[in-house]
């Protein structure tokens, strides 16, 4: 097989950024049936720490997204599909470790697509990778499904058991912010109920999925089981996909509106959507927390890559007694924030994704001071007098004053940003944190754990956390309500998505 690993620029990445004449010499090709294949077309995968091109897309075309499928489809109905669950378990295990004997090699390639630090990258998204096959892997074994002893009009019974069948070819799509962590998130369960998958990542984000083949091969998972096509949306490949009669079920992370659109696509095949989407997450802070903690807890959740996770608080409540203490505190820490190159160690934030996505957040900025906020930190571009003001940083911002009607407190940013609002009492706070379209997450923090229980179950979101944001179990359910999303995944609900149930019922 072809190693991929020291064919992509990682390897030559020096000082965080590659030079532009290494830049086009490299190439990140699809992979369908066990082989690396070029696209027609192709396009440019660029380092949003300096704008500079670090690779070649191979674009899959319509046609081979059909081949994907059909491989996938192959695979399914020959040695994958029918392999003990212990034998698809014990090979996942084996995914685990090829991707961390890869782990310098798929954390460069992340950092130098994603500009995420690469403390983050080492610390999050490639370890996360590793542990999403090695949980789904164990789970699969002790995934067992209920029986029902039924009585019948005739005074005999019935035995009804169900068996957990795979679903088919699943569909992958997934975006740019956390792209290895996301994929695998959805890639490790499908495949241990038996499913094979073709999966478009993000146009902003493809080396980490390509390099994940590799970890595939080694690990003796079948041709044919993961498929990579790359390509755009509406148009392309993510739509090519969507829209395929043969892929029977998709599962999406991306943007709301993303969302509306897939699921007019599959709308006439009735194809199962699992949804993970957009969010405009409260913080409720009661005068009663524990002051340090909450701050330290909230910078992550305002500020953790760049302000891109669909976790992240853009909207923080805070009990007018320590109002303006908590809006000082927090300034100082978005003020301690290090913006740098993001192979730099000590490097605390980096770019945002791409010219486009800084264009966005900066508009929010400049719309947030024409709505009446009054700016406490940044809410413009930083100047590094270096190649980074080719990239597309933000300063981390902090603004108060809003009217909760504002655009800003009600559309999501997804950039280092939040609103930070007093309120006098605990409905009032319930009540403006709930006031949104989206449903993902919120996080409570108080020392009163009767107002932590009772505040957590009035939120309307998925997941709620108290005295922390982002703690994750990955047996838990994971996903939102409202514009943030359908379906739950975590743990068995990720099993039974995955699954096609069918219900056996014996008369005895
Ligand atoms: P996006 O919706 O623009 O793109 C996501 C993926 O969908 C990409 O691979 C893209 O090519 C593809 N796509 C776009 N249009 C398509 C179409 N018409 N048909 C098929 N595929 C299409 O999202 P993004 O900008 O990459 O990611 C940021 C968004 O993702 C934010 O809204 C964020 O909140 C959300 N997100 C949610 C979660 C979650 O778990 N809820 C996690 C991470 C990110």
């Amino acid at each position: 097989m072809r190693r991929l690993c020291f064919s992509v620029p990682y390897d030559s990445v020096d000082g965080g950024h590659v030079t532009p004449q290494e830049a086009f010499v490299k190439s990140i090709l699809n992979y369908i049936d066990g082989q690396f294949v070029r696209g027609k077309q192709q396009f440019a995968d660029v380092n949003p720490a300096d704008g500079t091109v670090i690779a070649e897309v191979a674009e899959a075309d319509e046609g081979q997204v059909d081949e994907a499928v059909g491989a996938a489809r192959s695979a399914l109905n020959a040695e994958w599909g029918s392999l003990s669950v212990r034998d698809r378990a014990e090979r996942l295990h084996r995914v685990g470790t090829a991707i961390e004997s890869r782990f310098d090699c798929l954390v460069k390639a992340e950092v130098t697509d994603t500009g995420k630090p690469v403390s983050l990258a080492s610390k999050l998204d490639v370890p996360r990778a590793a542990a999403n096959f090695r949980v789904f892997a164990d789970l699969v074994k002790m995934a067992g499904l209920e029986s029902f002893q039924t009585e019948t009009s005739d005074g005999k019974s019935a035995l009804n058991y169900a068996v957990r069948k795979p679903l088919g070819v699943i569909g992958v799509i997934t975006p740019w912010n956390l792209p290895l962590l996301l994929l695998t998130w959805k890639v490790a369960p499908a495949l241990a109920c038996g499913n094979t998958v073709v999966v478009k990542p993000s146009e902003e984000t493809p080396a980490t999925a390509t390099l994940l083949a590799e970890a595939m091969h080694d690990a003796g998972i079948p041709n044919g089981v993961y498929n990579v096509v790359h390509g755009l949306g509406s148009g392309s490949a993510g739509e090519f996909l969507t829209r395929h009669p043969d892929v029977n079920a998709i599962t999406f992370t991306g943007e709301s509106r993303t969302g509306a659109e897939i699921m007019k696509t599959v709308a006439s095949s009735v194809k199962p959507v699992s949804f993970e989407l957009g969010g405009k997450n409260a913080a409720i802070v009661f005068a009663d927390c524990e002051f340090d903690e909450a701050i330290n807890g909230l910078s992550d959740a305002i500020f953790l890559n760049t302000g891109q996770v669909c976790l992240c608080a853009e909207r923080i409540y805070v009990e007018r007694g320590i109002f303006d203490r908590f809006v000082a505190a927090l300034k100082r820490k978005a003020e301690s924030l290090h913006p740098g190159w993001p192979m730099d160690k000590d490097t605390d934030m980096g770019p945002l994704i791409s010219a486009q996505h800084r264009d966005k957040v900066v508009f929010y900025y400049r719309l947030a001071r024409e709505e009446g906020a009054a700016v406490v930190v940044g809410g413009g571009v930083p100047q590094f007098g270096d190649a980074r003001d080719n990239g597309f940083y933000v300063q981390p911002t902090i603004y108060t004053g809003l009217p909760e009607s504002a655009r800003c407190m009600k559309e999501e940013i997804f950039g280092p940003v939040c609103h930070i609002t007093p309120f006098d009492s605990e409905d009032e706070a319930v009540a403006m944190a709930n006031d949104t379209k989206y449903g993902l997450a919120a996080s409570i923090w108080t020392t009163n754990l009767t107002c932590g229980h009772r505040v957590a179950q009035k939120m309307n979101v998925g997941i709620t956390w108290v005295n922390c944001w982002y703690l994750r179990d990955l047996r838990t359910p994971f996903g939102g309500v409202g514009l943030s999303g359908i379906g739950r995944e975590g743990g068995m609900h990720s099993l039974n998505f995955y699954s096609a149930l069918n219900n056996i019922c014996i008369r005895l």
